[in-house]
C-alpha cells in the first residue's frame, strides 16, 4: 500500500506521517517512511541542489527536471521494491507536490508535467493522498516552516505559496476518491484521528 501525505509549508506532514508510521509498526506492518526529494543517496544530492538557497540560477526547467530525476530514482530504488515485498510505503510528498509547485506555482506546462511524472513513476501510483492543509494563511504556514532557516523554495515569497495551496485544493476536488483533504488541527492527536479515518478502508482496524 503505496499513501502520499502532501500540502503546503508548515502543515505538519513530517508528524503525521511519523504518528502513522508508528502506529503501522505496532500492528506488526513493515512500514517504508520516505520523503521528496530525497529518499535515495542519489535523491538527496538532488535535494541539496534543490533547496540550497545559493543556487539561486536554477531555471525553472532545471528545477522541474531534478525533482523528477530524483522522483525516478526513489521509485526504482525504494518504492517499488518495497511495494512489491509488501510493505506500506508513506512518503512525505510526491507527484502532487510537482503539479502544485511547479504546474501552478511556477507556471510550467501541466501536460508535460503529467507525463514526466508517469514516466518517472513507472505506473506506480499513490493509493490515497492525505493533503494536510494547515489553518490560517500561506504566511502562518511559511513561518511555521522556516524558524530553523528558509530553503531556496521557501524563499519564493507568500503569493508563490498562497498559490500553491490552492492548486493543492483544486488536485484534491479533481480526485476525491484518492485525495484526502485533512485539517491540520494544533491538536495533533485529532489531527491523528481524522488521518486515520480516510484511510480506514486500507486498514480495517
Ligand atoms: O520539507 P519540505 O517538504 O518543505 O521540503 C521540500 C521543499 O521542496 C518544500 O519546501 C517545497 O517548497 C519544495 N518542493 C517543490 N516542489 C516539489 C516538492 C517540493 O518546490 N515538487
Ligand atoms: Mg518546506
Amino acid at each position: 500500500i503505496f499513501i502520499t501525505f502532501e500540502g503546503g509549508e508548515g502543515a505538519g506532514k513530517t508528524t503525521h506521517i511519523r504518528f502513522l508510521s508508528e502506529a503501522l509498526k505496532a500492528r506488526g506492518r513493515e512500514v517504508v517512511r520516505l520523503r521528496e526529494p530525497g529518499g535515495t543517496d542519489i535523491g538527496e544530492r538532488l535535494r541539496g541542489v534543490l533547496l540550497d538557497p545559493r543556487n539561486t540560477a536554477l531555471s525553472d526547467e532545471a528545477e522541474l527536471l531534478l525533482y523528477e530525476a530524483a522522483r525516478a530514482q526513489i521509485v526504482a530504488e525504494v518504492v517499488k521494491p518495497a511495494l512489491e515485498r509488501g510493505a506500506v510505503v508513506l512518503c512525505d510528498r510526491f507527484t502532487d507536490s510537482t503539479v502544485a509547485y511547479q504546474g501552478y506555482g511556477r507556471g510550467l506546462s501541466r501536460a508535460f508535467i503529467d507525463e514526466a511524472n508517469a514516466f518517472a513513476c513507472q505506473g506506480v501510483a499513490p493509493d490515497r493522498t492525505i493533503l494536510l492543509v494547515a489553518g490560517g494563511d500561506a504566511r502562518t504556514g511559511l513561518a511555521r516552516a522556516t524558524h530553523r532557516g528558509a530553503d531556496r523554495l521557501e524563499r519564493a515569497g507568500e503569493e508563490f505559496h498562497a498559490q500553491v495551496n490552492d492548486a493543492f485544493l483544486e488536485i484534491a476536488r479533481a480526485c476525491p476518491e484518492r485525495v484526502r483533504v485533512v485539517e491540520s488541527d494544533r491538536r495533533k492527536s485529532r489531527t491523528a484521528a481524522a488521518v486515520f479515518a480516510e484511510l480506514s478502508d486500507l486498514f480495517p482496524w
